[in-house]
Formats: C-alpha cells, structure tokens, sequence
C-alpha cells in the first residue's frame, strides 16, 4: 500500500486531472484505489460526480467522523473517493483548535489503508494546513510540473517545503516523481523546461509526459475520468503509461 500526495503549491498545473486519472488507471490494472479530495474546491469529487454539499472529509478531519463511512464508491472500476464539499475550507482554522491538528488524515486513514493498494491524495493549490495533513499522511509526493516559464524556481520552493515537512512532522515523506504535465511539444519553451526539469532531477523525473490535450479538460465535465469519456485519445494513453510506470517504479522506491 502507498500513499500519494499529489501536491504543488501553484494551482491550474494538472494535479486534479492527475489524481483523477492516474487513479482511474491504476483501477483498470486491478488495483484497489482510494482517491481523497482535500480541496475546498472539491474538484476530484465534482469530476466524479461525486460533489458533496457537505460533510465527506470535512466531518473526518474536524469531526472525527470514521473514514470508512463517508467513503463512497465511483463509476471507475476499483476506485473508491472520500469526497469534499466546500466546507472544507472552514477545516484549516478549525483543526488548530483540536490536537494533532496536522495529522488528523493520517490517523483516519489508519484504519482503510489496509483495503487499498494505493490510496492517492489531492492537494489544495496553497501549503496550508490541508496540504500538511495530506503530506503527514503520505509516503510519497507526485508533483505536476507544468511546462513554462519558471516551472524550475516554484519545483525549487517546492522541494524545499517538502524538505521541511519531513524534518519536522514526517521522516517517510519522499519524492516519488515529478510529472510534467500539458506538455505542447511544438513551442520550444515546453520542450526547453521538460529538458531543464529532467537534467536537475533525472531520477525523479517519470519518462511519462502528460501532453495537453482538450479531451483531458472536457471529461470532468461528464462527471468521468479520461479511461471512460475517451480512452484512445492521447491524454488517455498517457495516463495509461503514467499508471504503468508508477506501479513499476514502487519496489524500487521502497528499496531505495
Ligand atoms: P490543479 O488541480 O493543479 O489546480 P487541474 O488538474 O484542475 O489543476 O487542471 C487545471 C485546468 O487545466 C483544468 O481545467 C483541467 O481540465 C485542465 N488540464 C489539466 N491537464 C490538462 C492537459 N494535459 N491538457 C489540457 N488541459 C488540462
Ligand atoms: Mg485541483
């Protein structure tokens, strides 16, 4: 089993679309999926359509609520969500007002962890205290990195929070890839930054590139992932090859 926090401080750069997914992917392989929405803006559920208008994982991190109760099943195969609402975003001051106020995911997926094979976390666009819970939880980060200008300087910041967190509140917490994502191969920027990206970090960087595909934007709106709306378009394959290489690249993240 392993966690993954899908996380980048800088909205619009994919991390939605990637849980979504990657997740739906993962299913397809046989696995058992759980995906967690953890924004307020309750994307991951709404393209499921699965939007709550309340309670889901706000009333698991503020109100103890058990995870297994507010999970719910989706259309894709083997993929179960914990679902947001918007209330969500009144969690962030009211969690400091209770103990262990960034570890409150960890503890509640203590007790599901065991029925999935990889349980995938959807971070908000900011470093607050959602994402620190989703961060505590995990094992692993995937970061979306999108293919412009200045994608280095902000997966620099990034990496130096992480460092951070681990230091302080999670010893397990390692990078496990970085994903560029809406890659447009005809304009030299995005080949230019995939390039840059991959000679910083060439092991961390998946050969896997998610390229942007309109078909990718449109399938949320029919409440399905991209496996389901249109599976032999180009966005589809490469969440196809993503979920292949991240299940072939965890041994080797374990043993590392
Ligand atoms: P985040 O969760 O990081 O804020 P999203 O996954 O919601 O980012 O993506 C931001 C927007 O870009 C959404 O409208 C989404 O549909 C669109 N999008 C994401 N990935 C792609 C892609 N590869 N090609 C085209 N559009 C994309
Ligand atoms: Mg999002």
């Amino acid at each position: 089993m392993t966690i993954f926090a899908v996380a980048n401080q800088k909205g619009g750069v994919g991390k939605t679309t990637t849980v979504v997914n990657l997740g739906a992917y993962l299913g397809a392989l046989g696995a058992r999926v759980l995906l967690v929405d953890c924004d307020p803006q309750a994307n991951t559920s709404s393209g499921l359509g699965r939007r709550l208008e309340s309670g889901g994982l706000y009333d698991v991190l503020v109100h103890g609520a058990s995870a297994s109760a507010a999970i719910v099943p989706t259309a894709e195969q083997g993929v179960d969500l914990l679902p947001a609402a918007a209330e969500l975003g009144g969690a962030e001051v009211q969690l400091l007002e209770g103990d262990r106020p960034n570890a409150r995911l960890s503890d509640a997926l203590s007790s599901v962890q065991g029925t999935y094979g990889y349980i995938l976390l959807d971070c908000p666009p900011s470093m607050g205290l959602l994402t620190l819970n989703a961060l505590v939880a995990a094992d692993a980060v995937i970061v979306p990195v999108q293919c412009e200008y200045l994608a280095l300087e902000g997966l620099a910041r990034l990496m130096a929070t992480l460092q951070r967190v681990r230091d302080q509140s999670n010893p397990r917490l390692r990078v496990f890839g970085l994903l560029m994502t809406m890659y447009d191969g005809r304009t030299l920027l995005a080949q230019q930054v995939a390039e840059e990206v991959r000679r910083h970090y060439p092991t961390l960087t998946f050969d896997t590139m998610i390229p942007r595909s309109v078909r990718l934007s449109e399938a949320p709106s029919f409440g399905s992932s991209i496996l389901d709306y249109d599976p032999h378009s180009r966005g589809a394959e490469a969440y196809g090859a993503l979920a292949v290489e991240v299940a072939s690249r965890v041994p080797a993240f374990y043993s590392s």
